[in-house]
């Protein structure tokens, strides 16, 4: 084995990958290089597919194209220096039925030395037809045996493990490697779900099966350990939550009727909930730390404002933060009329917000005048002071990362904290990532919208599309036409262009405006203000619109290459429109080479406008990083579980930890690297100082 290790030495889940005999330094620091660090890292790389070499094949029954595995011992063996330093070499490969030319590239003299060894040795791999019309055996993978042992229990004679390749580690290396670490593990092995004998014994049937049946099982139980350290860990952050001291804040009677008389409509049901929900953690005496979860247009704005208004009304400052300046002035604006008529002093402060203003503004703040400021998440951040910051609402959270939101909590005087979004999430998904957070929900929608009508279109249809465009700009209603944003170089820039001419082109006279990711921030809330108050009717756009900007006048919304957006993505697009009681519409244009399958993906628009169901059929069609987009999703790096196949039981696993926990139960995992605090931990890591 070529180490000083005595093969009853003792391995732990919890030792460097290093003492696995044969990992050296290079190997180590390759592997550390792919996130693997630990012993029980390595070994829950698990196989991605498996291979069946329990029966050899013989080099008389080789067809080209058809993989097999051969027994066989090499003559013949010829090596060449390649170009780049690495050996190619020829052999013939004779197994008493047939011969067989063998060629491997880049190999090393060892190797030579092995093949003219005469050892046996075992190859892997599917033959092709040279030019001159014989079978060819090309980079087979390759096993040389010592002499008298004719199977091999780690790379053939049975279901054999193939991996993804980590530097210079493949399967080959990996499988010897998870042989020796699995030998030398010590039975004391701590597990989350299952008893410790049980956790190795999956460990070792996941690598080396014993058929493909028990393989599967033992996958499925290590997934569950994970999501079972998963769900602890959740619960861990929700502990941490909890214990955190927050400012009681209360919405007294006559709080509650200038509300009333300031607000510019009266509350949906679910609104009116989702306010009660907040209120009560804010009087409850520890912070609030709480999710508010609604689709595109079900009006989440105002539930802050009535936040942020309750904070201002008990003496403390508000802090609501947008993705973006665009987003925080349209935040801005929608709050500060109403109110100032209920006698909160609301701030913006942005990028533009510069020099003696600015200055002023920052004052103010420090001084506690300014109760309420809308921004983006620059707010946090010196030389942003407060005088005395007592909640914070973050909008659009799914557009910031994880470790921002973490960050939010642990500011120094424990503010209470909403964040909100507008990714519909499927249940378990949502729990995820926002598993330590209390939700509500907006299930519904203000009254008297109409449901945006959806149709998917061909190219054919734009000369129409544009007509239609034209006729609602002349009825005194917007139109946004969304192009993909591209990220390399300026073609996002052409996109944009191109798509406005053809407009132009095809709508004369009608004002049409461009906003794209790469204009200057000015620029680009000139153009949207010119688009908001009408002066432009037509707003070509990537997809910096995609989230919260509010032009109750937009009607319709034509979104170019539809099939490069996931459906989440369109859903959220079209939640730009039907922000008023007029009929809306969206036109999803197609690219001509586009499948039909890509096409009924999209047509699950035209039919449904609940975001929760397209968030599932993207999720199934997808994958989550899709549905949540670019940014950090804030979902957790699984080894073996799937967040698709195996979230579903994340449910049952918390249910499960909490029972565990209140029963006084330690939870600890060797394998992913969990242990569950110890209380008293949690609670001094939460009373810090600032508490009221
Ligand atoms: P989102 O949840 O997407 O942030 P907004 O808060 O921007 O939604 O609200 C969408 C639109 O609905 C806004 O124009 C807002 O003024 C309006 N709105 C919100 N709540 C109500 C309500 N209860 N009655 C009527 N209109 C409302
Ligand atoms: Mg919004």
């Amino acid at each position: 084995m070529g180490s000083g290790v005595t093969p009853n030495s003792k391995l732990s889940l919890r030792d460097p990958v290093s003492l696995v005999p044969g990992v050296g330094p290079a190997r180590a620091s390759g592997l550390k290089a792919a996130g693997i660090a630990t012993v029980a890292d390595f070994l829950v790389a698990l196989p991605f597919r498996y291979e069946d070499r329990r029966r050899y094949g013989t080099v008389a029954a080789l067809r080209p194209g058809e993989a097999a595995t051969l027994l066989t011992r090499l003559s013949g063996v010829r090596g060449a220096r390649m170009r780049r330093g690495g050996l190619k070499i020829e052999a013939v490969a004779d197994d008493g039925t047939g011969a067989v030319r063998v060629l491997w590239h880049n190999r090393y003299p060892s190797f030579v030395k092995a093949a003219e060894s005469g050892r046996p040795v075992v190859l892997y791999g599917a033959p092709a037809t040279t030019p001159r019309g014989e079978l060819r055996l090309e980079n087979p993978e390759t096993e040389f045996f010592d002499e008298g042992l004719d199977t091999d229990p780690v790379h053939s004679g049975r279901i054999v493990g193939i991996y993804h390749r980590a530097g210079a580690t493949g399967s080959r290396t990996w499988r010897t490697l998870a042989r020796r670490a699995l030998d030398r593990l010590g039975p004391d092995v701590r597990a989350a779900s299952l008893p410790p004998a049980q956790l190795l014994s999956a460990l070792a049937e996941a690598h080396f099966p014993t058929n493909l049946e028990s393989a599967r099982t033992a996958r499925q139980q290590l997934a569950a350990e994970e999501l079972c350290v998963l769900a602890a860990r959740i619960e861990d952050k929700r502990a941490r939550l909890a214990e955190r001291k927050g400012r009681v804040l209360v919405a007294d009677e006559a709080l509650r009727s200038s509300a009333r008389r300031a607000l510019p409509f009266s509350l949906t049901g679910a609104q009116r909930e989702a306010v009660k929900q907040i209120a009560a953690d804010m009087a409850s005496g520890r912070a609030m730390a709480r999710l508010l979860q609604g689709d595109v247009g079900s009006g989440k704005t105002i539930v802050a404002g009535l936040a942020l208004l309750l904070a201002a009304k008990n003496g403390v400052q508000g802090a609501l933060m947008a993705p973006t300046e665009i987003l925080a002035e349209q935040l801005a604006q929608s709050l500060a009329g109403w109110m100032e008529k209920a006698d909160v002093r609301i701030g913006l402060l942005t990028g533009r917000v510069r020099g003696r203003p600015r200055k002023a503004l920052l004052e103010a703040l420090e001084r506690g005048e300014v109760e309420v400021l809308v921004g983006t998440h620059a707010l946090l951040e010196s030389p942003v002071r407060f005088r005395r910051l007592g909640l914070v609402v973050v909008d659009e959270q799914h557009r910031f990362g994880v470790a921002h939101r973490a960050r939010l909590f642990h500011k120094g005087d424990t503010p209470h904290v909403l964040v909100m979004t507008a990714t519909p999430i499927p249940r378990s998904l949502a729990w995820a990532i926002y598993g330590e957070l209390d939700v509500s929900v907006l299930g519904e929608k203000p009254p008297g919208r109409t449901p945006v009508v959806t149709r998917v279109r061909t190219e054919e249809a734009r000369p129409a599309i544009y007509r239609f465009a034209a006729e609602r700009v002349a009825a005194g209603e917007r139109v946004y036409v969304v192009v993909p944003a591209i990220e390399e170089g300026g073609r996002e820039v052409a996109a944009t262009r191109e798509t406005a001419a053809r407009i132009a082109a095809a709508a004369p006279g009608i004002a049409v405006e461009i906003v794209h990711g790469r204009m200057r921030p000015e620029e680009r809330a000139r153009a949207m203000a010119e688009f908001a108050a009408g002066r432009a009717g037509i707003l070509v756009a990537t997809t910096v619109v995609e989230v919260g900007v509010d032009v109750p006048e937009a009607t319709l919304m034509v979104v170019e290459n539809a099939e490069a957006f996931g459906l989440a993505q369109l859903h959220q697009l079209r939640g730009r429109v039907g922000r008023s009681s007029r009929p809306s519409w969206c036109a999803l244009v197609v690219g001509g080479g586009v499948s039909e399958e890509a096409r009924r993906r999209l047509e699950v628009l035209e039919r449904t406008a609940d975001g929760f169901e397209i968030a599932e059929k993207d999720l199934e069609a997808r994958g989550p990083g899709d549905l949540l987009g670019v940014r950090q999703s804030g979902l957790p790096a699984l080894r073996v579980a799937d967040l698709v196949r195996d979230l579903p039981r994340l449910g049952e696993a918390r249910r499960e930890i909490v029972k565990r926990r209140e029963a006084g139960q330690k939870i600890a995992s060797d394998l992913f690297g969990y242990e569950s605090p110890p209380l008293a931990s949690v609670v001094k890591g939460n009373h810090r100082k600032g508490t009221p």
